[in-house]
């Protein structure tokens, strides 16, 4: 069964599936993992009958921890302000809408359907308000708790609340002093002292009571969140126990899903810029790949994302999925039918029939657009009525090509008149060759079988023969299959450039 089948499998009546990031740069791959594994549980759920709501905390209160390097140097004067009240790296806006605003545009373009609460909106609205006070009243409890389960010790006026200061903007420099409903009283580092009000966004709880108070003023019942936070000790330890003891609730089902390492990279972090953006990856690959990903592999597992040739080798297994689910492939994996339903992307699905890695061979033999459109359409695919997504296609794969391709899959054709050194005992095989040229059916198998029977009848190993052609064609001595190759040139075109490699080189 499918992992978010088994999942599902062990739920019963009304569903809140919650996924949140703290929007402190751009959100990567790695992180796309939280909210893609949510959305397929989701999806989960409701195909077993059961009513769910999708949601997405956007934790845009958080402080700025520290300016990351991607940040210019004036960023200092906003550590420790919460990130919604930091201007915008760039043009209008505060400091996380720019960093949620790529990633709202990945959802939608992956068909992700999930609402999107910003955490300083609940409190503003005192969606957190009872939440907030029933924390702060029962301080003692928590703060046992924490001290229990974190072997940490917090200081004896400890409250469960750090107000934002009125005078500096801070969250991370303030203590609270006192408690009267609605008020907390508190002082700041900068020597400011003011009143912060539990029902607007003039402070926040902490991480680790502000989660379990979210599960419980939401009702969430499952959550899917990464191993940092499943360890012994770690916040969802504390926040079972304050949910249950604090809040009289109960924890959700948590789902845990280990990181995405980038090939040779290591884990992705936001704060280290070692990372591929999700609005990045989609740029360069259909988004369907991102979806198959997260699907295929179970969260426990982790994955070793590669953009370069791997992300072929990836797209050509989704090609495979997606043929067995229509019913006319052959892959192994018994959940076939439930991955490629939860990597499809309906919009993309009927629009498009050509094949990436053919389109990233096709792209190089064609530089010129119109030319490549005719190219593919010559090669037998759909395009009618698709250019739209066919062109956004056709992006990509240039984009990927510039950016990640590996050096063994870029080639350039070679102009009709460009002098290459012929290789020894190449120019009988190419004379014969050209002989035939009129007979041969124009497909890929037909051209293959010929090219193999004239380097076999010369007693050639068939490797060094093949070699000739790409000397011809590219200057290399391999490339793409040379049948499907040269299938998608010009037969005229061949036969001018054959005549003058063998007149003048
Ligand atoms: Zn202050």
């Amino acid at each position: 069964m499918h992992w978010a089948d088994a999942f599902a499998s062990k739920l019963s009546g009304e569903q809140v599936v919650s996924t949140g990031i703290s929007p402190s740069g751009p959100i990567h791959i790695g992180s796309m993992r939280e909210i893609l594994t949510g959305d397929i549980i989701h999806r989960a759920i409701r195909d077993r009958g059961l009513p769910s709501r999708f949601i997405y905390l956007c934790d845009d209160m958080d402080p700025l921890r520290r300016r990351y390097s991607f940040l210019d140097p004036a960023y200092e004067n906003h550590v420790g302000m919460p990130l919604y009240t930091i201007p915008s790296p760039e043009g209008e806006g505060n400091y996380s809408d720019y960093f949620l605003a790529p990633f709202l545009d990945v959802l939608e373009k992956l068909e992700v359907n999930v609402e999107v609460i910003k955490t300083h909106s609940l409190y503003a609205k005192g969606k957190l308000a009872e939440a907030t006070r029933i924390a702060i009243e029962k301080r003692h409890l928590i703060r046992k708790i924490l001290e229990g389960v974190t072997g940490r010790e917090l200081p004896d006026n400890w409250y469960p609340y750090n107000p934002i200061c009125a005078g500096c903007g801070r969250v991370n420099t303030t203590r609270a002093t006192a408690f009267d409903y609605p008020f907390v009283e508190y002082e700041c580092r900068c020597g400011y002292r003011g009143k912060a009000d539990i029902r607007k966004d003039h402070g926040k709880m902490p991480w680790r009571v502000e989660w379990p108070a979210k599960w419980f003023a939401l009702g969430v019942t499952v959550e899917s969140y990464g191993k940092d936070h499943a360890a012994a000790g770690s916040s969802y330890d504390t926040g079972k126990r304050i949910i249950r003891e604090i809040f009289n609730g109960r924890a959700p089902d948590g789902i845990v899903y280990e990181h995405i390492y980038l090939k040779g990279k290591g884990a992705m972090h936001s704060s280290t810029g070692n990372l591929i953006s999700a609005a990045e990856m989609i740029s360069f690959s259909p988004p369907e790949i991102l979806r198959f990903i997260i699907a295929k592999n179970n969260p426990s597992r982790h994955i070793v994302f590669d953009p370069g040739s791997g992300l072929l080798n990836l797209i050509d297994e989704f090609d495979r999925y997606r043929l067995s689910y229509f019913g006319n492939g052959s892959v192994k994996d018994e959940d076939f039918k439930r991955v490629y339903e939860f990597s499809r992307i309906r919009r993309y699905e009927s629009s498009i029939d050509v094949g990436f890695r053919h389109l990233v061979t096709l792209i190089q033999m064609y530089p010129n657009e119109d030319e490549l459109i005719r190219a593919i359409n010559r090669s037998g695919h759909r395009t009618e009525g698709s250019d739209a997504a066919l062109r956004v296609r056709i992006e990509s794969a240039r984009k990927w090509l510039e950016k990640y391709a590996p050096d063994s899959i870029k080639f350039r054709i070679l102009d009709t008149e460009e002098v290459v050194s012929l290789p020894e005992g190449s120019r009988p095989i190419i004379e014969k060759f050209l002989k035939s040229i009129e007979d041969i059916e124009w497909s890929a198998e037909s051209i293959h079988n010929t090219v193999y029977r004239i380097i076999k009848e010369s007693g050639m190993n068939a490797r060094t023969g093949f070699s000739f052609f790409y000397r011809l064609l590219t200057g290399g001595d391999g490339g793409p299959r040379l049948g499907y190759f040269m299938s998608n040139l010009d037969r005229e075109w061949i036969k001018e450039r054959f005549a003058f490699c063998l007149k003048k080189c």
